[in-house]
């Protein structure tokens, strides 16, 4: 079977490279296809057609863009199997459970909120003398760059609320999901002037190269701490202004007096939904002696009764590690636990065969200092710690370099919001974790970032404030 070369869309037009790489099915290791590696003139030529067409864009009514993210929405819907499966065939990630099903349904919802949301004019000041409006005007061109944890998911956050507000977009996506992210471009495309949404594929360069260009008014980037760092450098050639949304090691603190099988669940996925390759996962877990062994006994017992393989199968409701750097990266933070000692619950072995399978793994006995709690795994691998002070576990889970997510559990509501006040993240959850909505602003504080996502702040942060003040004595 030959393999399929995937384009980029530019200008409405689908474009080649001279030269592509492959990208690869993380279940089975087999090429999934081929992605062009785009030149720096392409990123040129990409951010030019964005530039031109985005004054016409922008000159549409608010009820005519919000037309076309309704269009979009339902390109989304009719091609949800397409893209569904593409996304378990290229991110891993199966289609059952919270998985590409679920990313698309995702997807949809995260374009049809931006499209009944309003930024009307405020008034920042009126007297008898004066009038001072502040209206929200599109920036430019947004640059738009993507990890591959949640590919299509994170690019929707990234383009929607862009588009919505008049700006024109350019991303580049992943290098490890690069055809799920083409190929729901080209679909977008189906319904959008030409030039308004543009894709360019390739590595780490080409990012460098979108994010510096001259043109590009706004970067949205989400991905590590440290590629976010080298945007802020970018950003210093071209002025743009910076959304970052990076990386995070989100604490959850359970308080004793909760019911461990009542919170199973809600713990289990908050820390393994996509293999715990996701931003705002549990990634330290932090239990109450008076709990600690009922809370890992409940998930242990999860572990062991949720089937992982390939997602395309039936039942399966956890996939591999996306790709061996990440997998790589995993296996050396267990191996640095195991050197420490650690007690490992369940797991703790990369499985055999095809594919970046590692299994659920639950590690107990570890010291808060191991390089499993203090550096961000991005895996299937929990740390728990067990702790009888609860003051110390809140000074254990806020001595991070980052904060994006946190998250309490118990059954007393006042002291769980006590709790939340005094951890340091963008978003403490009470009960729960990583249930984003696209209503409620999300973004990190510290290392994981700046700005926000979502909701009516989410649209601001795409948007420039300008004022418009009158001289009412002369008016
Ligand atoms: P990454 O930083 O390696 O890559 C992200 C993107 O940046 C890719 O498209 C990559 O090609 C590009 N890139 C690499 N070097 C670049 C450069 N010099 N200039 C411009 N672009 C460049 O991150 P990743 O491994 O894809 O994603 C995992 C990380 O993302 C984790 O740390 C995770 O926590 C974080 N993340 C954060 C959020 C959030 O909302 N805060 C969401 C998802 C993932």
């Amino acid at each position: 079977m030959s393999v399929i070369i995937y384009t980029n869309t530019c200008n409405g037009q689908a474009i080649t490279s001279a030269a592509t790489f492959e990208s690869y099915n993380p279940a089975t290791g087999e090429v999934l296809g081929l992605v062009p590696s785009s030149t720096q003139e392409q990123v040129q030529a990409a951010v030019a057609a964005a530039k031109a067409v985005q004054p016409a864009w922008a000159a549409l009514s608010d009820e005519e863009r919000k037309g076309y993210l309704m269009q979009m929405a339902k390109v989304l819907e009719d091609n949800l199997d397409y893209l569904a499966k593409l996304v378990t065939q290229e991110q891993g990630k199966p289609l059952a459970g919270p998985g590409s099903v679920f990313e698309i349904q995702g997807c949809i919802g995260w374009t049809q909120v931006p499209a009944s949301l309003e930024l009307p004019v405020e008034i920042a000041f009126e007297d008898d003398t004066r009038r001072d409006e502040i209206h929200r005007t599109p920036i430019g061109v947004v640059a738009a760059i993507a990890p591959w944890n949640w590919p299509l998911l994170i690019a929707t956050w990234q383009i929607m609320p862009s588009l919505r507000t008049g700006n024109t977009v350019v991303i580049k996506p992943s290098e490890y999901t690069s055809i799920c992210t083409l190929e729901m471009v080209r679909l977008l495309n189906t319904v959008l002037p030409a030039g308004v949404l543009n894709s360019v594929s390739g590595s780490g360069e080409v990012g460098g190269w979108l994010s510096s260009a001259l043109g590009v008014d706004k970067i949205m980037f989400t991905g590590s701490s440290s590629t976010g760092a080298k945007i802020i450098q970018a950003s210093a050639k071209n002025y743009a202004r910076v959304t970052l949304e990076l990386g995070g090691n989100d604490a959850a603190i359970v308080l004793p007096d909760v019911d461990p099988a009542k919170i199973a669940q809600g713990l289990f996925w908050g820390s393994f939904i996509n293999m715990g390759q996701t931003c705002a996962c549990i990634k330290r877990l932090y239990v109450h002696e008076a709990v600690h062994d009922a809370v890992v006994e409940e998930l242990n017992k999860l572990a062991a009764a949720m089937p992982m393989g390939n997602g395309l199968e039936e039942g399966v409701v956890l996939g591999p590690v996306q790709n061996r750097m990440q997998f790589n990266k995993i296996v050396d933070l267990v191996e640095d636990a195991k050197q420490q000692a650690a007690n490992f619950v369940c797991g703790g072995a990369a499985m055999q065969g095809a594919g970046n399978f590692f299994p659920i793994t639950l590690v107990t006995q570890i010291d808060n200092a191991a390089r499993l709690v203090q550096e961000e795994q991005f895996g299937p691998v929990l740390p728990i710690v067990k702790f009888s002070n609860l003051d110390e576990a809140i000074q254990m889970a806020n001595a991070v370099e980052v904060g994006l997510g946190a998250s309490v559990w118990s059954s007393n509501p006042e002291q769980a919001r006590e709790v939340a006040n005094r951890m340091q993240a963008g978003t403490v959850w009470i009960n729960q974790h990583g249930t984003i909505h696209p209503m409620v602003p999300f973004g990190g504080i510290k290392q994981s970032g700046f700005g926000v996502e979502f909701g009516v702040d989410g649209l601001k942060a795409v948007t420039q404030p300008k004022i418009i003040s009158i001289n009412k004595a002369l008016a």
